[in-house]
């Protein structure tokens, strides 16, 4: 069908399967579908098994490991015939089980075909390798196709989605914001090779055009919201949605980003094999040393507590040329020297601050400092008084009715103080770096339509769980719950559009007492949240009050299990560990709170009087997100991560059967395989399938429903096989690719 690609374009190998060439290899091996089937395997997920015998619910197999085996008919699948190799979409799969689709996946991944759909939705695998499918050569090829005429590709997603949605959301290191990044790239591409003149104009030296702007704006954000972490070298900590905005003719407009949930435990710790934000070894990098007298700092990040905990380097990962691109793309970005000046002052700032060094005061609940040549580094980079700095921190001010008065801080709290200032100065400069981002995107052109891209960290399920991750996981169930309701329900909600026969079925997939649990009144989040305002609560108290409500009375509430090995990462879908860290670090203060105002929009304070909490300020952004989102149509490509070891070409069967349950995919397959996947307009199908049935095409007008039913009925089509709605006929997966065939035979 994939008119779009000639066999011979050397393009295609990396895009496409030469599915003619591939039948004449397959030749004409004999299959017969009883007679072969899918075995589960404990490394390879399943293994091919020829079929012995049958015997009362029974079935006795030899595996193409050449084991023996008796397993009951329901645990064995089904495998669809070899024309099925490698194929494209797998909602036209004969048999659509988990093995075929394993199957299919892996076959195609081996082969570094990384995309392929599932009906609904688009599935990419993690190549870790660049692969030349990316180039101007490609876009060219994908502009204005439909998607049925290409192979599967993120630029037929961009492309179809001109004006629609596309979301990506998966396990870390799956390849969601490298996708987002091709997306993005695809549309600043698309705009420069069809001639983006004007743009080019009115633009100093350095500076760059709207297109370069906004890819240029990744690096910028990456070396500041991006770090090396145990399963991802270059993992975004934060999430982010890109809107892309288009003026009355489809011309780029300009575009925003809006920010969500910057991890901001990493400014001051890491874990082991993992690093601080790029940005902090970049600065320390040979390509810096022209600055590193003025931001007071030594070329060694050793030396520094706040970057040094896990690892200094990675792999194949150059901090110094790093460092280059990111100061390049702040010129390109039109940042001045001054506001390019002014971040690397107060991130090299942050780096100091785990210098400052204090001690207790003998006998005394006060704390002093051991020293003030790293304070005064710090207040200088900060351009404040060293003096006012230190008074802040050891002897803070407080309010106490309508006076204020001098608090004694005893060493914890102090130390405690200066970690969580130096979280919330970053915090601040990433939410000031997205804003100044922002308004060189702005442009003043007329904006119509918008391509809206949203990456954000996938689920996280860690030994130890804390507040990061309950956020993180409330949005991610929440994003689960949007994709849910467009394959579970808007599609039901389509055949009843179109009046075809059908009964509403429940997938079970409704994830609101979930998240009803965690954001509703009382719901896990306002309790925490209470719980910050009492002078007095500790862990406990709040576990208490958790089981108190919660326990036993909602099934997605329980006790913490111990810790499962690390496999495990999804367990359910939802996942609640009452673990809250954000207590531990200190007896004041909390980083349920924002230390001092916080949140990029956050200086506005509550009713109460108090500052808005980060979950509420959090919840207030996610609930604009979900209805921005509910305003597009989407698309989604689920991302997955081959195997954990950054290894290209191979396949962790488990780890990625895992992640097709948890995500959805599987069960989106499974409402194709009982819904009708596949739908052509009356006047499409009439058109490509008359040939099947010339006879039954009355003459002179008849509506295109009737000559379609006529058509099916010729060719004796099982009635179940298809529903004739309104506007459009609907089949069952697998179907449209018999009609292909028998197209085929009479072409
Ligand atoms: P996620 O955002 O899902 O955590 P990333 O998009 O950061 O994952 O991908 C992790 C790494 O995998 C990237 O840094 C890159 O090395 C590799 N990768 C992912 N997708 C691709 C791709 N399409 N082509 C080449 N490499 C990729
Ligand atoms: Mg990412």
């Amino acid at each position: 069908v994939m008119s779009g690609l000639d066999p011979k374009d050397p393009d295609f190998k990396y895009l496409g399967v030469d599915r003619k060439a591939l039948l004449k290899e397959l030749g004409n091996v004999t299959f017969d579908s009883k007679k072969v089937c899918w075995v589960p395997d404990e490394k390879e997920g399943y293994v091919k098994g020829d079929v012995i015998s049958r015997e009362g619910g029974k079935v006795t197999v030899k595996t193409e490991k050449g084991e023996e085996k008796t397993l009951k008919e329901d645990d064995v699948q089904q495998m669809n015939p070899p024309k099925f190799e490698l194929y494209e979409d797998m909602a036209n799969l004969t048999f659509l089980n988990d093995a075929s689709v394993l199957h299919n996946l892996k076959q195609r991944y081996i082969k570094m075909l990384i995309y392929t759909y599932s009906g609904l939705f688009c599935v990419v695998v993690n190549p870790y390798k660049r692969l030349p499918i990316y180039t101007n050569s490609v876009v060219l090829k994908y502009k204005g196709k439909r998607k049925t005429e290409m192979p599967p590709h993120a630029f037929a997603i961009s492309d179809n989605a001109y004006s629609n949605m596309l979301q990506g959301d998966g396990e870390s290191g799956a390849g969601k914001t490298e996708n987002t990044k091709k997306v993005i790239s695809y549309f600043a591409q698309l705009t420069a090779l069809s001639g983006g003149k004007e743009a080019a104009e009115a633009v100093d030296n350095k500076k760059g055009t709207l297109e370069e702007q906004i890819v240029q704006a990744n690096p910028v954000l990456e070396a500041y919201g991006n770090a090396k972490t145990v399963r991802n070298n270059n993992s975004s900590r934060f999430g982010k949605f890109i809107r892309i905005h288009f003026g009355p003719a489809g011309k780029i407009a300009g575009a925003d980003i809006e920010f969500y949930l910057l991890e901001k435990s990493r400014v001051t710790s890491q874990m082991g094999g993992e690093r601080n934000y790029h940005i902090f070894y970049q600065l320390l990098s040979d390509y810096a040393k022209q600055w590193h007298d003025k931001l007071l700092v030594a070329p060694d990040p050793g030396l520094y507590s706040f970057i040094n905990q896990g690892e200094l380097q990675i792999d194949g990962v150059d901090d110094s040329e790093e460092m280059k691109f990111t100061d390049e793309a702040f010129d390109i970005l039109g940042f001045s020297a001054v506001e390019k000046n002014g971040m690397y002052k107060a991130t090299c700032a942050i780096m100091n601050m785990g210098e400052m060094k204090f001690k207790q005061r003998p006998r005394e609940e006060q704390a002093e400092t051991d020293g003030t040549a790293e304070a005064e580094k710090v207040a200088f980079l900060l351009g404040v008084n060293a003096k006012d700095l230190l008074q802040a921190i050891l002897k803070p001010k407080v309010k106490v009715g309508n006076d204020y008065v001098t608090k004694g801080q005893s060493l914890e709290q102090v130390n405690f103080s200066m970690q969580a200032l130096a979280k919330s100065l970053y915090h601040r400069m990433f939410a000031w770096l997205v804003a100044r981002v922002n308004q060189t995107l702005d442009t003043k052109a007329k904006r119509q339509f918008f391509i809206g891209v949203l990456d954000i960290a996938g689920f996280e399920i860690f030994d130890f769980n804390g507040f990061e991750q309950i956020c993180i996981n409330y949005t991610n169930e929440r994003l689960q719950q949007f994709f849910n309701h467009h394959m579970f329900v808007l599609e039901q909600e389509e055949y009843k559009k179109e009046a075809i026969d059908w009964e509403f079925i429940d997938f079970g997939m409704d994830l609101a007492a979930c998240i009803e649990l965690i954001e509703k009144p009382m719901g896990i989040l306002s309790i925490l949240e209470e719980e910050c305002m009492f002078p007095k609560a500790s862990d406990t108290t709040f576990k208490n009050k958790l089981y108190d409500n919660h326990l036993g009375k909602s099934p997605n509430f329980g006790k913490p299990k111990p810790p499962k090995p690390a496999r495990q990462r999804r367990t359910s879908s939802c996942t609640t560990t009452p673990a809250p860290s954000e207590r531990q670090q200190g007896a004041h203060g909390c980083d349920v709170f924002p230390s001092n105002g916080g949140d990029a929009k956050s200086g506005k304070k509550r009713k109460g009087g108090g500052m808005q909490t980060i979950s509420a300020t959090h919840r207030e952004s996610l609930n604009k997100l979900m209805k921005n989102l509910h305003s597009t149509s989407p698309n989604f490509i689920r991302c997955i991560v081959p195997n954990e070891f950054k290894q290209s070409g191979v396949v962790d069967a488990h780890l990625v059967l895992h992640q097709l349950h948890c995500n959805g995919v599987l069960e989106g397959i499974r409402i194709c395989r009982k819904g009708f996947p596949n739908r052509l307009i009356y006047t499409e199908f009439k058109q490509r399938y008359s040939i099947l049935a010339p006879n039954a095409i009355p003459e002179g007008f008849v509506e295109g429903k009737v000559v379609s039913g006529n058509i099916l009925e010729a060719v004796q089509l099982d009635k179940q096989q298809y529903r004739l709605g309104t506007t459009k006929v609907f089949f069952k997966a697998g179907v449209l690719a018999e009609l292909e065939d028998m197209r085929d035979e009479k072409l």
